[in-house]
């Protein structure tokens, strides 16, 4: 017999692999050159007084951070969030308005001349159900509305218009997608926000696509032990799918995920399931990948069914897809350097730990204008997101100290982009160079049968 303890548990191997992530991520933080950018940007004064700012606004940030993560509220019914950002924006006398571009929890509120280029900072508030602030949205928001308090009084110095977009249901919803179409970043410049993380600070990160798929197969039921020769198994079909992703993964690009649960299965043994049904998503580095392991998918749900005499329906995006973040590097590098004035250590994306991939729908929004989503680090290294341990990392002095940074170095980069016409012409340039503005809703088609 084998003795079983000879091999290390899954979760030691595990966890030594994030071990060895977090060590590969500290030595490259040691030997990280610091991040520049060669524009002028908006100028010390206009610098000093964002930070001064920021430290007078310190109190009120934390504050909306706290009341955040202590009430949390899952994506499309934030509204006791809106409402706080709503009364903090007032009492800093600007009118907010909630219910913005058709969503009801989204919140709209701008600052400046009207004219000139226009930069959006974005707040997400979102919760996971069962989790609270796993996340960290609540940090994303505190950051963003102190960026663009502290960007109130030096709008007059740089030109421009700053907008606070509350953007919600970013776990939930692809929120920031149906604002696009309902044409909440026509005529904005550009739009910037961060993302707390346990890694190492990233002034940019890589971000998988990611759809999703409902498949419900439709058998015949009949009496499990009397007659089974008359039924044809739902269940079996839900089954031999799940079965065929498993064997799909050994064969799939290395970033490329696909992970799924068995939503209805049938509802007694002695019943042949007459309806089963499933539920996946599915990512990838790259729209074209994640087309193609759309089409592979779609073959095995018509093969599972094909197996076992039963017909299939799949439902594609029932919610819009998320789109892989194109980062705009100039405006991440001047991010970084505003980031690395405040003591901090910021990394390239390439330095990530591989296995950090998540998916994000700025991502939409990053390929219609030039955007940023730079990571700033509130837990140690190998803390997962989307548990309950980020979610108690996510309040404390670490996740106060994003939320100030991160208003800070985000008025810093917007009032630069505003400021400085050369900036804004190699912000535009990368951005067209990278294949300019996408028609996202037709990015990705509904794989059907060949
Ligand atoms: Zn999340
Ligand atoms: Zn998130």
């Amino acid at each position: 017999m084998t003795d079983a303890t000879a091999f290390p548990s899954a979760s030691d191997a595990g966890r030594a692999h994030l071990e060895r992530l977090a060590r590969r991520a500290a030595d490259a933080a040691a030997s990280a050159p610091a991040r520049s950018s060669p524009y002028e940007g908006a100028g010390l004064d206009v610098h000093a007084r964002i930070d001064a700012a920021v430290e007078d606004l310190e109190a009120e940030l934390l504050g909306l951070g706290r009341a955040l993560h202590a009430d949390p509220e899952p994506g499309f019914e934030e509204h006791r969030a809106v409402a706080r950002v709503a009364d903090l924006l007032r009492a800093h006398g600007i009118t907010a308005r909630t219910g913005a571009h058709g969503l009801p929890t989204a919140l709209r509120a701008s600052a400046g001349s009207g004219d000139g280029p226009t930069v959006a900072v974005l707040a997400e508030y979102d919760a996971l159900p069962g989790i609270g602030h796993g996340c960290g949205h609540h940090i994303i928001c505190a950051a963003a509305v102190g960026a663009f308090l502290a960007l109130v009084p030096v709008l007059e110095r740089t030109g421009g218009t700053a907008v606070l977009l509350g953007t919600p249901a970013e776990e939930n919803g692809t929120g920031k997608e149906l604002l696009a179409r309902a044409g909440a970043f026509d005529g904005v410049d550009a739009a910037v926000m961060i993302h707390p993380s346990s890694g190492p600070d990233l002034s940019d990160a890589p971000f998988l696509g990611l759809r999703e798929v409902v498949v419900e197969y439709t058998g015949r039921a009949a009496h499990a032990s009397a007659a089974p020769f008359m039924g044809r198994n739902a269940l079996d079909a839900v089954v031999a799918a799940y079965q065929g992703v498993a064997a799909l993964r050994q064969h799939i690009l290395p970033d490329d995920r696909v992970h799924g649960v068995i939503t209805e299965g049938g509802s007694r043994p002695n019943v042949v399931p007459e309806r089963a049904a499933a539920h996946f998503y599915l990512r990838a580095a790259t729209v074209e990948s994640l087309a193609e392991l759309s089409d592979r998918v779609q073959r095995i749900f018509e093969g599972a069914a094909a197996m076992t005499g039963t017909t299939v329906t799949t439902r594609w995006d029932d919610c819009p897809p998320c789109v892989p973040v194109r980062h705009n590097d100039v405006l991440a590098a001047r991010f970084a350097q505003h980031l690395t004035g405040r003591g901090r250590t910021v990394l390239p994306g390439s330095a990530a730990p591989d296995s950090a991939l998540g998916s994000t729908d700025l991502g939409n929004v990053s390929v219609r204008i030039p955007a940023i989503h730079p990571m700033l680090s509130v837990a140690p290294a190998g803390t997962a997101l989307h548990t309950a341990e980020f979610a108690a990392c996510a309040q404390g002095a670490e996740a106060d100290r994003a939320v100030l940074d991160g208003a800070a170095a985000l008025a810093r980069t917007v009032a630069d982009h505003l400021s400085d016409s050369d900036l804004r012409a190699a912000v535009e340039r990368e951005f067209t160079e990278a294949g300019g503005a996408l028609d996202v809703p037709k990015l990705l088609s509904t794989p059907t049968s060949p």
